[in-house]
């Protein structure tokens, strides 16, 4: 049918069908209605996303891959997908333009790339004092057809947000160990792992999933454009399960009462000690006038993962880069682990050259490794928070390298030209990434999984 003798049906100029079918305009629900009757299918046929056929499917991706800059940069012919274009022909057009997208595929970053767009993308999250309005808007708008009215999501809430969104959930056994989630979007189906990762629950892992889809990520073109992804997705997660207008009325209460903790918000909106700590930064400064800190790292000191806007300065490499980085041996993050009871909340006040401040560690048990999680705020807003009658006061001098780093002169005089260790390999966040569209993960395994599971 041509787009006259279509417009001739639903009484529409073919210019205005030509708006619509390029996606330049928005149709009315009664002009879909018309269309779909003129058709011969329902509304919902046309509104799905999902392709009515594997040529329908085929055509579409053809289309896409055209418009590729790695496609179109060949300077071909624009090739239409006309009936006398055998599917077989297409496919074979496709793979050719997949194997030329990967060769393509700028080398995924080497640790020195991946560190400074970890670098950048910290300078963004301070600027915006790590608060991002426009994902709390899309939490909220996930959460209000739920009928959510406070606390801790339920199993039963969750599945509707994933549901409401024409998702279903799948858990297994055999999920590829590269891989947190899989999504098979022909099904709109997600696959999860039944198991707890720290701030890794399945709970924040399908969130962190739907995430994706919610905010419109595409394929990452590069590794910052992954990084961002997962910075956006990991927070739209926290903002589901410890929704904004809640936890703010919760914390608002807190704080008049002098009785902020990390501890009290993950147990109101269960969820692991991690991403409490974490989602308070979210809402402290926006919300609560207060800047504050984040440190997640193991027990040998190596920073995971930091977040600050309250002016203490993190260990950083030249690049600007604090993963991988030991953190000062007098800060909470590690002397936590000397204490007695390391799970249970470790409070003190810190000096530092950038002054002083008041932090509460923990371990979080749920992970297997042990994390050390820190808070902190500036010395004059612990007036705010439990613990801050602690009498635990370090004073920490680094960067200057005779704070910790330097062995004191006694033992160097002794061992100096003495010792050989044999260092442990090391984290993740340090070696080189390995390449492909989502790094890290083995797409081979993917497919095969999806594949095995696609006929269920
Ligand atoms: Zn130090």
């Amino acid at each position: 049918m041509t787009l006259a003798e279509l417009g001739a049906r639903v009484g529409r100029a073919p210019s205005v069908l030509s708006l619509l079918e390029n996606g330049r305009r928005e149709p009315k629900l009664s002009l879909i209605e018309s269309l779909a009757r003129a058709l011969g299918v329902t509304p919902e046929d046309l509104m799905r996303r999902q392709a009515p056929s594997r040529r329908a499917q085929l055509e579409i991706a053809l289309e896409e891959a055209q418009r590729d800059p790695a496609y179109a940069g060949l300077g071909l012919p624009r090739l239409r997908p006309g009936p006398r274009l055998p599917s077989e022909a297409i496919e074979h057009l496709l793979a050719l333009f997949e194997e030329l997208r990967r060769l393509r595929a700028k080398p995924t970053a080497t640790p020195e790339e991946a560190r400074a767009a970890n670098a950048g993308l910290r300078a963004m999250m301070r600027d915006r004092g790590n608060y991002f309005s426009e994902i709390e808007q899309a939490a909220a708008r996930a959460l209000a057809p739920v009928g959510y009215a406070g606390g801790a999501l339920s199993q039963g809430m969750l599945l509707s947000v994933v549901s409401h969104h024409g998702f279903t959930v799948r858990y297994v056994t055999d999920l590829p160990r590269t891989a947190r989630s899989v999504t098979d979007l022909r099904h709109r189906r997600i696959y999860l792992r039944q198991e707890s990762l720290g701030m890794h629950t399945p709970r924040a892992v399908l969130l962190q999933t739907l995430g994706h889809f919610v905010l419109g990520h595409s394929a990452p073109a590069d590794f910052a454009d992954f990084l961002r992804q997962r910075v956006e997705a990991n927070y739209f997660a926290a903002a589901v399960l410890v929704p904004e207008q809640a936890a703010v009325s919760f914390l608002r209460h807190a704080k008049e009462s002098r009785n902020l903790s990390v501890e009290d918000l993950r147990d109101v909106f269960s969820v692991s000690y991690e991403m409490a700590a974490h989602r308070f930064t979210n809402l402290a400064t926006h919300h609560l006038g207060l800047t504050c800190h984040f440190v997640k790292n193991d027990a040998s000191g190596v920073i995971y993962k930091a977040y600050e806007n309250d002016g203490v300065v993190f260990p950083a490499d030249v690049t600007g880069a604090i993963e991988g980085q030991r953190l000062c041996r007098f800060w909470s993050g590690r002397q936590v682990f000397a204490a007695a009871d390391r799970f249970s909340p470790h409070y003190q006040y810190s000096d530092t050259p950038s002054g002083t401040y008041w932090c509460v560690a923990s371990v979080d048990p749920g992970s297997e490794r042990g994390y050390a999680i820190t808070l902190g705020v500036p010395f004059d807003d612990a007036r705010w928070f439990r613990g801050r009658d602690t009498t635990r006061r370090m004073s920490s001098a680094c960067p200057d390298p005779s704070c910790c780093q330097r062995p004191p002169a006694d033992l160097a005089a002794r061992w100096d030209g003495m010792a050989w260790p044999s260092a442990r390999a090391h984290s993740h966040v340090l070696s080189a990434l390995p390449s492909g569209s989502f790094p890290g993960v083995d797409e081979a395994d993917v497919y095969a999984f999806l594949d095995r599971h696609a006929a269920e």
